[in-house]
């Protein structure tokens, strides 16, 4: 089963597909990931990424899309995979979805991982990292016992600097304008599950297992 999970900053997309990784042996591809292990192995494709990317240029959708396609077809891929951060626009959506068609892959479903906008403007702006362990806090949210302080080692929090209002509120307002014809585009194509991703953590999960009718254990799925 390939899942795709689409959804505006904040969402906790990221979190959630580590999240399903864990609990339904689909695997977790995280497209940034992907070409930045890519470039610091060296690859070909790696290397071709790096001449964008020294650019300041986004790495062309046809090299995403083969990394992706090379990744489905490793081993520890057998049952499927979760896409997160790519396809993020229509056109992206359908060369992914011809480029899988060649090789007897499909989408099986989309999930969209959504908020209310001031929930995803307080999730990134307040969102807060221990310098030392790298574990996450949000000061609105799941704050720090004492200010500034990780609970579990005593480290300084330090906030992003693009997490900020002014570029979270651009940042939604790109997504906006890219994601809204996608979401439409899987719609359309009946694959989407539009799951709510407030509230607890693990709750969001139990929802997107639910939602995905895999509860959690997924039958073996052997590649022909
Ligand atoms: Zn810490």
């Amino acid at each position: 089963m390939n899942v795709v999970l689409v959804g505006p900053p904040g969402a906790g997309k990221g979190t959630q597909a580590a999240a399903l990784e864990e609990k339904t042996k689909l695997k977790h591809i995280a497209s940034g990931e992907l070409f930045r292990q890519h470039m610091r192995d060296e690859t070909e494709l790696g290397k071709l990424a790096r001449t964008y990317v020294d650019r300041g240029e986004l790495v062309p959708d046809d090299i995403v899309i083969t990394m992706i396609l090379e990744r489905i077809f490793q081993p520890d891929c057998e049952h499927g995979v979760i896409l997160d951060g790519f396809p993020r626009t229509k056109e992206q959506a359908a060369a992914l979805e011809r480029a899988l068609e060649e090789h007897q892959q499909k989408i099986d479903a989309v999930i969209f991982l959504n908020a209310p906008r001031d929930v995803l403007l307080k999730r990134i702006v307040g969102r807060q990292t221990c310098r030392n362990c790298q574990t996450p806090y949000n000061i609105y949210y799941s704050p720090p016992r004492e200010e500034g302080v990780c609970d579990l080692c005593g480290g300084d929090l330090y906030t992003r600097s693009d997490d900020n209002m002014e570029t979270a509120r651009h940042r939604l307002e790109v997504y906006l304008q890219q994601t809204a014809p996608l979401i439409e585009h899987y719609r359309a194509l009946g694959l989407l599950h539009e799951v709510d991703g407030l509230g607890d953590i693990h709750e969001v999960t139990a929802r997107l297992v639910r939602e995905l009718g895999i509860n959690g254990e997924l039958p073996h799925q052997p590649r022909t």
